[in-house]
């Protein structure tokens, strides 16, 4: 594989007239320090911002974005992500940015040959060597931006302009705070040596175009709020786009998210997805026993019970249950009576009590 600069991979290009800027991944980013300068077109802050700023155009293009608009989205943020993340690890050491940091050397770094790391070890390595603060939201939303340019580049954009634009913003409020909290850029020059003027304009842009994002997706959801209102109990996360719009107990019909209208052929499916969202290896769907429909998900929150509280929740029928207990005879999961449980379902209570 060849690498463009030490901190990021090569990225497909931009063809359109505004993004040619940003597509400029060519050149080799800023040294850290301590070392001999290196001439650059773009250090990595600078460039990190700059694609940041492609990002906002594209994504403010249009209401809702074209599918060209949201490609390049995608593949600008990601760019972005790893740039500015890996600023920061080049901060603490350069050899952090390498996929693997024993195998590390000066000369390579400073040619930009190597394969760097992933955002997700980028992540992990910010954590436990840096110091550095990455909460659990913002960490989901770039691992779920890393999937979604990986599945890009392979099989096109597969997921719904509105969740597209829902999760971008999220990694764009991630970034913005990153810039801010981690890569001073707030005195003269920030720690690459950069010069901070022309970045900080940019950033205000940024943070602009970021509000107009926040500003559609604030008023789809003042469009679903009368409807969902009514419906909070059943209503849970999308896996796609994380909002809150997922509104179960369609039984056995399909259902789909109403604020990215990604569908699901069935309630089991879309209880996988969720699975899958909540870690990498997905949580078992179990049978449901109330409408014994395989849709039954552990630990899932709804608009009702959120942020304190979560079930087990059927995706099918919409019945959460706080405590589910395995019966003894049949192995299949059971709401226990309170004062009087036997270890037994009421069909396999029911069975023993007959013989009698
Ligand atoms: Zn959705
Ligand atoms: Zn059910
Ligand atoms: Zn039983």
């Amino acid at each position: 594989m060849t690498v463009s600069g030490p901190y990021e991979e090569a990225g497909p290009a931009d063809p359109s007239p505004g993004a040619a800027a940003a597509a400029q991944d060519g050149a080799p980013a800023a040294a850290p320090r301590h070392a001999e300068p290196v001439h650059v077109d773009f250090p990595p802050v600078e460039n990190g911002v700059d694609y940041l700023r492609s990002v906002v155009d594209h994504l403010t293009a249009a209401d809702p974005p074209a599918s060209r608009d949201l490609k390049y989205a995608v593949l600008h943020l990601q760019a972005a992500a790893e740039v500015l993340l890996k600023a920061r690890l080049a901060h603490e050491h350069w050899s952090l940015v390498f996929k693997d940091p024993g195998k590390a050397t000066r000369k390579k770094f400073e040619e930009g040959d190597f394969i760097s790391c992933t955002t997700e070890a980028a992540v992990e390595r910010l954590r436990n060597v840096a110091g550095v603060a990455v909460n659990d939201k913002g960490a989901r939303a770039l691992d779920a931006l890393a999937k979604t340019r990986n599945s890009l580049q392979h099989y096109g954009l597969t997921m719904p302009a509105r969740a597209v634009e829902a999760r971008a913003a999220e990694v764009l409020d991630f970034l913005l705070d990153f810039i801010h909290t981690e890569l001073a850029l707030t005195g003269p020059v920030d720690f690459c040596g950069e010069s901070i003027t022309e970045a900080e304009q940019e950033l205000a842009y940024v943070r602009a175009r970021l509000s107009t994002i926040q500003s559609f997706l604030k008023r789809r959801h003042d469009q679903l709020r009368p409807e969902l209102e009514k419906v909070r109990d059943i209503t849970t996360q999308c896996p796609l786009c994380t909002q809150w719009a997922v509104v179960l107990g369609s039984g056995t019909d399909p259902l789909s998210c109403r604020f990215c209208h990604h569908g699901w052929l069935s309630a089991e499916l879309a209880a996988a997805d969720n699975g899958l969202a909540q870690t990498a290896q997905g949580v078992e769907v179990a049978q449901c026993p109330d409408c014994c429909e395989d849709a039954l998900l552990k630990g899932i929150a709804t608009v009702a019970s959120a942020p304190a509280h979560r079930h087990s929740l059927c995706f099918a029928c919409g019945t959460a249950f706080d405590v589910l207990n395995t019966c003894d005879s049949c192995e299949q999961l059971y709401s226990p009576n309170e004062d009087n449980d036997l270890g037994l379902c009421s069909d396999c209570l029911g069975a023993r009590i007959d013989r009698f």
